[in-house]
């Protein structure tokens, strides 16, 4: 499942329709270097997968103009057509105020939402003017969105937890528009929900949406069960649909994935290939056990319970001391909130503390890399390592899992997921782990370590072969096929119609 099959699709059923998507974050950000200025095109799952789509089909990409030089290349309503260099289609930017940042986006999104989604209720932090600065931001997405397509017909996509009141902001100005909402992080259950003060007025936001999207079946559950228990809407399981104040929303799991065929030729690439010589044989490689993660800087991913299974794996095992290096990427992340630079204090202090515990000339056991680093090299790093550990305590779905495999060109490198990952409904071939039981983690390490190259091989051909068939345009592909198949006939609009009429 490709471009073309996605093309086909927006090309026949919502043909007479205006692709326009949402996102806090921006595909393309303006930026000062000290020599000018450049025009980033931003990583992540969103970007990698709508981009193409929007560069088929063109429309309107509405998000935060983020970038120190934004402003500056857009016209007065604050558009700028995107790719640079091939332009096709617009993007048009919002711009928030410092309060707006702080509140909505640092306070209601990410010291709120994201704790309470990632089961991290210690960490929630709820305040009245976050909730206000919130619900002020998504009003002003909506109308932004509404702006573009006063006269037309419209297929919006809204993505994510910093935008959940959009959907039904936008049903209000628009009935006729079908609307895609996509939630990225994990939706916890109904006991956890209910601590969010602003409970009901937020899955009505979400209930505006025509389909609603998850990562896992897990999360789909969980979000029918809130619904059931806080709102008089008809759930229906079997279906997976919520009937709310007349209008329905069907609720899909669609595990999001990556560019398979991109990490598969950055690994084959002859780059990585003279790099993985260059560094094997520089840092004496050869006779190393190379163990890998690369992670936000973020108290969700589990970094400190990680560090804390290796000291035990090392102690408990000496004989891989001298011989087994654990590097650790890490790139830095919402630094301005207090908890993710505490985050970090208590990861170099760690790594130091295992290091002086273990240290021998010529070998340390833990490199903390402290920074963001380039696809290129992630997919050095990806191919030199015989094993990943990727430790979230909670995550949505975990795209370095997949990276990690789909890079695994000569079918070595093993996969150690967290139970609590997303990605581990669908990686079966992996190593479990549960982050919050060190005992149990070391022993996972050492049964990775130790498995059968036959086995190790098994297991990555399986992985590699369900990540070649689900891949990031197989995501893209089954969500507006789902939506194709909720589109109103025809006949069922002009009933519609002469209803409203009436
Ligand atoms: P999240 O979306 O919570 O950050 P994911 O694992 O789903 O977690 O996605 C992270 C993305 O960011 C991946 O594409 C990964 O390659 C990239 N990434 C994570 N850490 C780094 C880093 N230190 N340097 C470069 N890229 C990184």
């Amino acid at each position: 499942m490709g471009k073309t099959e996605i093309l086909r699709l927006l090309k026949g059923t919502f043909a007479d329709r205006k692709l326009i998507l949402l996102s806090n974050r921006e595909p393309y950000v303006h930026r000062a270097i000290p020599r000018g200025f450049v025009c980033e095109k931003q990583g992540g799952g969103v970007a990698t997968a709508l981009d193409p789509v929007m560069q088929m089909v063109g429309g309107t990409w509405i998000a935060w103009g983020s970038g120190n030089l934004d402003k500056s290349f857009v016209d007065e309503k604050g558009r700028v057509k995107v790719p640079p260099q091939d332009p096709k289609y617009l993007l048009k930017r919002v711009w928030l105020t410092e309060d707006e940042v702080e509140n909505y986006y640092l306070g209601f999104s990410n010291r709120s939402l994201w704790p309470l989604a990632h089961n991290l209720c210690n960490q929630v932090v709820f305040k009245r003017k976050f909730w206000e600065f919130y619900k002020k931001v998504n009003e002003h997405f909506a109308q932004v969105a509404s702006e573009e397509f006063e006269s037309e017909r419209a297929l919006i996509w809204v993505n994510d937890y910093q935008l959940a009141l959009v959907p039904q902001k936008l049903r209000s100005k628009a009935e006729d528009a079908m609307i895609v909402f996509f939630w990225h992080i994990p939706w916890p259950n109904y006991d956890l929900f209910c601590i969010l003060p602003q409970r009901k007025e937020f899955l009505e936001g979400l209930l505006g949406s025509d389909l609603l999207g998850f990562h896992t079946q897990n999360f789909c559950r969980n979000f029918l069960a809130c619904a059931e228990q806080e709102l008089e809407a008809e759930v229906n399981f079997e279906k997976s649909t919520v009937t709310y104040r007349d209008h329905t929303t069907k609720v899909k799991a669609f595990p999001i994935s990556i560019d398979f065929e991109h990490f598969c030729s950055l690994a084959q690439s002859k780059e990585t290939q003279a790099m993985l010589t260059k560094l094997r044989k520089g840092f004496h490689l050869e006779d190393t056990i190379l163990g890998i993660s690369v992670d936000r800087l973020d108290y969700t991913k589990g970094i400190p319970e990680k560090l804390r299974a290796i000291d035990l794996f090392l102690e408990r095992y000496p004989q891989y001391q001298g011989r087994f290096t654990f590097v650790q990427i890490a790139a830095p992340s919402r630094t301005k909130i207090k908890a993710y630079r505490e985050l970090r204090e208590e990861v170099v202090s760690l790594v130091s503390q295992i290091n002086q515990k273990y240290e021998k000339p010529g070998w340390r056991p833990i490199f903390l890399i402290n920074r963001q680093v380039d696809h290129k090299t992630l997919s050095v790093y990806y191919r030199l390592a015989d094993l990943a550990i990727i430790s979230s305590v909670r995550d949505g779905m975990n795209l370095v899992a997949k990276e990690f495999i789909a890079s695994q060109i000569d079918e070595k490198g093993i996969l150690c997921l967290s139970e609590f990952a997303g990605a581990f409904e669908e990686m079966e071939n992996s190593i479990p782990i549960n982050p919050y039981y060190s005992d149990g983690f070391a022993e996972a390490i050492k049964k990775a370590l130790e498995m059968p190259l036959p086995e190790k091989r098994d297991r990555i051909r399986r992985m590699r072969q369900y990540l070649k068939e689900y891949d990031i345009y197989r995501w893209t592909y089954d969500i507006f096929q789902t939506l194709s198949e909720m589109v109103p006939s025809q006949a069922e609009a002009d009933v519609d119609m002469l209803l409203m009429r009436e």
